[in-house]
């Protein structure tokens, strides 16, 4: 089977009970046992529930790992995957991160002994001058998080894994209708599901999906210490947006190319950041390694934060508003929203400015979006 059938057919077979196309919504949290521990595969909904079971297999069917495991939001995934490196451990991060991401691992990981080292791994010599030191973990995004920064997920796996570190790529922005990590040797994916997969900026939710047994294991059983599963409403959800993501990835495309090609080469525009503009620095690499470019542009206004709210007064369609990866088109300042977090040297040490912005560019009319940006550019 193709991506776009597997997207809705793969290992999501109809209700054995009564044949419904979709799975039912288990609205139970726990299960009855005939006898003690005597069941019928499932115990308690944190542990497992069958509605999440369709959800987890599905996920790892796309993303091509054996193991799915879904969570209550990106962060909750990523601190169950963070409690498998205890005191002592090293990661080894790529320097443009969302910024609760980075959040977690600076003011939180840090202070339990855990040793984080931020790489720009474009810059595949540096990566592997870091990795000549101890790593446990090798934590990346691609396309980068709000830099649209594209990595060489091949090559870096294979650094990763020649120093013994586990591999992990979040794969929230390209999803796996455009990349997908473990067929190029990573091995495991994160997602905020709350964005592509999700689709409709209607739920929170997170995902890893496991390479291999042994840490699909490991992993599921800190799913269940942990705790920070998602209901089984919102798992629903999140298959249902699986169901359509190859056809909104294709217009999200289209979308972003029509916005990226109105910023480029703007006056009042100093840099336009999107993978699929033949300008963009890893642009031979993205169309070699995904299979389109994404929903995501930024751009660095020249005019700095002053121009940010002209510009973000001007747009009638992109509504101004954190998140991404949804049906409507969104737009963030990432210095004050997402990444204020990060202090400000930092962020301008890697380039999120005060002037840039990032566009989600949804699936309406590309030619309204177009208009929209165009329009706003006009009142900086
Ligand atoms: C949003 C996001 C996260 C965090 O996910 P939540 O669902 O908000 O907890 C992690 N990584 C990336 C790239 C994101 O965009």
């Amino acid at each position: 089977m193709r991506f776009n059938t597997r997207l809705i057919h793969e290992r999501q077979p109809a209700d054995p009970a009564t044949g419904a196309v979709n799975p039912p919504i288990y609205l139970s949290s726990t299960f009855r046992q005939s006898a003690p521990n005597v069941h019928s595969g499932y115990v308690y909904s944190r542990s497992g529930n069958p509605t999440r079971a369709v959800l987890e297999a599905a996920l790892a069917a796309v993303e091509g790992g054996r193991t799915g495991l879904a969570f209550s939001s990106g962060l909750g995934a990523l601190a169950t995957l963070l409690e498998g490196f205890p005191s002592g451990a090293r990661i080894v991060a790529g320097d443009d991160l969302y910024g609760g991401t980075w959040r977690l691992f600076e003011h939180h990981r840090r202070q339990f002994g855990v040793r984080i080292d931020y790489v720009d791994m474009t810059d595949l010599g540096r990566l592997r001058a870091s990795l000549a030191s101890k790593a446990d973990l090798v934590y990346l995004e691609s396309p980068t998080n709000p830099l649209l920064k594209v990595l060489d997920l091949r090559r870096v796996a294979r650094l990763g894994k020649g120093a013994g570190a586990l591999v992990v790529v979040d794969n929230t922005f390209a999803t796996p209708a455009l990349q997908r990590p473990i067929e190029l040797g990573a091995d495991l994916v994160l997602h905020s599901t709350t964005k592509y997969l999700g689709g409709h900026s209607d739920i929170i939710g997170g995902a890893l999906v496991v390479r291999e047994e042994k840490e699909a294991e490991r992993f599921a059983w800190l799913q269940n210490a942990v705790g920070a599963v998602p209901s089984p409403f919102d798992c629903f959800l999140v298959l249902r947006g699986l169901h359509t993501l190859g056809v909104r990835m294709r217009a999200h495309g289209e979308s972003a190319r029509a916005v990226a090609e109105v910023l480029e080469g703007h006056p009042k525009v100093k840099k336009v950041h999107y993978p699929g503009l033949a300008s963009h620095p890893q642009h031979a690499l993205a169309r070699r390694q995904m299979e389109g470019y994404g929903g995501i542009v930024s751009v660095d206004l020249a005019g700095g934060r002053r121009a940010v709210l002209r510009f973000l007064k001007g747009l009638e369609i992109f509504t101004l508003a954190e998140s991404l990866g949804g049906v409507e088109s969104l737009v963030d300042h990432p210095a004050t929203m997402t990444h204020a977090s990060v202090p400000k040297a930092e962020r301008e040490a890697h380039g999120v400015t005060d002037g840039l912005v990032r566009l989600s560019c949804g699936i309406e009319d590309p030619s309204d979006l177009a208009d929209d940006v165009r329009t706003a550019l006009r009142g900086v």
